[in-house]
């Protein structure tokens, strides 16, 4: 079973085409984002340290994300294939996942990265009305994408891991082109 990370900026339709994937392959989608926004609507502790950082759009702290994804990739379910929805997000996590899979031997298959057209993100995160996708929080989180996470691009790049798709069709297109990967 496949080991994906799914890269792509806010909007390209990652969490729909690793939901999707995940449900086909029969493994656990991972998405930082729902696991944090579950955990501010319980009111963990996890919760109440990230909210305010989400409700602006920017990074929850590195030390926060990186302590929940070693926990869940250490799940039973997870031992098997996972797809990564939101993780990494800046090139720190990055390194630290690439010593985590290393350590527990789970190595990564591919980095997808779902390239949309910087015009078609904007409309398509309006579209969607999460609490979190006001103008001013979109245009943040497409700047810290820009500033901190679009540098991942070349990261996997240069460790020949990276594939892309072309995320600017039907989510079916998508969701076929990504079936012909793995
Ligand atoms: P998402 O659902 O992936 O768009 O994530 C929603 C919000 O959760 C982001 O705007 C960040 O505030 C936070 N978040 C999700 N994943 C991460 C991550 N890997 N590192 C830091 N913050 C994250």
């Amino acid at each position: 079973m496949p080991r994906l990370i799914f890269l792509g900026a806010p909007g390209a339709g990652k969490g729909t085409q690793a939901k999707l994937i995940a449900d086909f392959c029969k493994i656990p989608h991972v998405s930082t984002g729902d696991i944090l926004r579950a955990a501010v609507a319980n009111q963990t502790s996890l919760g109440l340290q990230a909210k305010s950082y989400m409700d602006k759009g920017d990074l929850v702290p590195d030390q926060l994300v990186v302590a929940l994804i070693q926990e869940r990739l250490n799940n039973s379910d997870a031992q098997k294939g996972w797809i990564l929805d939101g993780f990494p997000r800046n090139v720190a996590q990055a390194e630290f996942l690439d010593s985590l899979l290393n350590e527990i031997d789970q190595p990564c298959d591919y980095v997808v990265n779902l390239e949309v057209p910087d015009e078609v993100l904007a409309h398509r995160m309006l579209e969607r009305g999460r609490t979190d996708d006001t103008e001013e929080v979109i245009r943040n989180r497409l700047k810290v994408y820009r500033e901190q996470t679009s540098p991942l691009i070349d990261f996997y790049l240069m460790r020949k891991k990276l594939t892309v798709v072309n995320g600017n069709q039907f989510m079916e297109g998508v969701a076929a082109d990504l079936k012909k990967l793995i």
